[in-house]
């Protein structure tokens, strides 16, 4: 195992990206509707920032980790937030990378690359999910850990920023590779993990059933230490401690979200047209929820294709097409489109709920809606973002929007803490609160400083960790 980078200054490391001149684009006025007075998030001020200098960072304006830390570091700015916190909260504090060995069926062993970047700790213990893909990277899982701890802050959950994952393509493998890839892994990262220090759940590519592999494993490794070892997963099945609705959890927040902020977009969501990409976990519980309430899914993209019903088709019906062809092609209930149609469509409220920088500036200038809704982490690049701002387009930013998954998480932990099983209507009434509190939050950090919605967001999550780093101070 290589060594984790530890310290409370989180100090500077490699990363993986190529150099490059940073993009050059001039700010635009915006349209109609979006309440912008400082320089939006994407124009080239996002790109230049001495914390970047200072820190070595990567030049690549398309590096994913230095676009999310941009927006953090514009935010910081604008509330004069004192320099060492920027540079702590520029990098994560450990980054733990792992290669391990695991018996094929036929025999044969590989050789599989893992990841657990534990971002910040300073209001509790570390938290976030594993993803399992081919193509993950140490910058993705860095800007994924930052973006949880910047999520768990604003949702105001008691926990740090972390983020893991194997590259490793899940649907290319049987069950009994999944088990033992899966269970040598939390293996090897046995000693960096803990229900009171760094919990990790489910993302792109795992699922409840991976937790449950990963909770037993860890409990067979920590046996008699007197800890509940079941505590260090969330996202587990419900027969071994996971919570009601935490399978839904990220899908209804982004439909609370919704609910609470499109009122004062002037779209009502009774009759508003809904279009998604990514029909996974979070793209099609927010389908099926926002559809009961009244709303009509017009399209919807996934890796398999693209398909639209002008009448609205049957989120739920597609949920299961999904769950047995695994994906949205081929679903009877909808016409097949191109990828550009999908994009053009009108509707009001578009839902990325994929992977991240989907929405650059090409599919920026097709989208034709009022909102959009990250489901996904870090969707929109700053690029994108950008003319979505010229053109009118409200952004929900991901760390309020889908921040309902770490939120039930949270209550999953404290069941499993308090040996105590909540009742449905109790863990949907709980992450209402938190997805309100979380959007006024924004909303108020965004009256006072006159700033878009998602700087609006950085403020409300940078304004909690800065009192935490006041009262605790930064040893020695
Ligand atoms: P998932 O694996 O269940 O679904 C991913 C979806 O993305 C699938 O429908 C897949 O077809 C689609 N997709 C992948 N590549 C695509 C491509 N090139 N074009 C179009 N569609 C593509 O994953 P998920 O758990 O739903 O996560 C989706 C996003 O939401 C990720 O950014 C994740 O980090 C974020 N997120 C998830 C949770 C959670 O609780 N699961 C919580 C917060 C944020």
């Amino acid at each position: 195992m290589s060594k984790p980078t530890k310290g409370v200054n989180g100090t500077a490391s490699a990363n993986s990206s190529a150099k490059g001149a940073p993009a050059k684009a001039a700010p635009a006025k915006p349209k109609r509707g979006v309440r912008i007075e400082k320089p939006p998030a994407g124009s080239e001020n996002l790109m230049k920032h001495t914390v970047f200098d200072e820190l070595a960072f990567p030049t690549d304006p398309n590096n994913l980790y230095r676009q999310t830390v941009g927006s953090m570091l514009q935010a910081a700015d604008l509330m004069n937030l004192p320099h060492e916190l920027k540079i702590i909260l520029a990098q994560p504090k450990n980054e733990i990378m792992v290669h391990f060995p695991v018996r094929m069926d036929d025999g044969q062993f590989r050789l599989f690359k893992g990841y657990r970047v534990q971002h910040n700790n300073a209001l509790g213990p570390y938290k976030g999910g594993l993803r399992f893909h081919h193509d993950v990277h140490l910058d993705d899982v860095k800007s994924l850990s930052f973006l949880m701890t910047m999520k768990c802050s604003l949702v105001g959950v008691p926990y740090g920023g972390g983020k893991g994952g194997i590259k490793v393509d899940p649907y290319k493998h049987s069950r009994g590779e999944m088990e033992r890839i899966v269970r040598r892994f939390t293996a090897a990262i046995a000693h960096d993990i803990g229900p009171d220090y760094d919990i990790p759940a489910p993302d792109v590519g795992s699922t409840s059933q991976h937790m449950a592999w990963i909770a037993d494993t860890y409990c067979s490794i920590s046996e008699g230490s007197g800890k509940n070892g079941m505590a260090v997963v969330t996202g587990k099945p419900v027969e071994i401690g996971g919570s009601l609705g935490r399978e839904k959890a990220t899908g209804q927040g982004v439909v609370d979200t919704l609910v609470e902020m499109l009122p004062e977009i002037g779209v009502d969501i009774k009759n508003c047209r809904v279009s998604i990409l990514g029909y996974g976990n979070v793209g099609s519980w927010s389908g099926r929820i926002i559809q009961d309430k009244g709303a009509k899914v017009i399209t919807v993209m996934d890796h398999t294709g693209a398909i639209r019903n002008d009448g609205g088709l049957d989120a739920h019906a597609l949920a299961i097409h999904c769950q047995k062809t695994g994906g949205v092609a081929g679903f009877k209930g909808a016409a097949a489109i191109a990828k550009d149609e999908f994009y053009k469509t009108k509707v009001d409220v578009f839902i990325p709920a994929a992977l991240e920088q989907m929405i650059q500036e090409p599919e920026a200038k097709l989208l034709n809606c009022k909102v959009l809704a990250e489901g996904a982490n870090a969707p929109t690049t700053p690029a994108g973002e950008r003319i979505l701002q010229q053109r009118g387009i409200e952004v929900l930013p991901a760390i309020l929007c889908n921040a309902g998954g770490v939120t039930v998480s949270y209550f999953e932990w404290v069941q499993n803490k308090t040996s105590h099983a909540w009742e449905l209507e109790t863990v949907d009434r709980e992450l209402n609160k938190h997805m309100i509190a979380a959007a006024r939050r924004c909303r108020d950090a965004r009256k006072k400083y006159k700033c878009d919605l998602r700087t609006a967001a950085y403020i409300g999550a940078l304004e909690r960790l800065k009192q935490a780093y006041m009262v605790r101070g930064i040893f020695p």
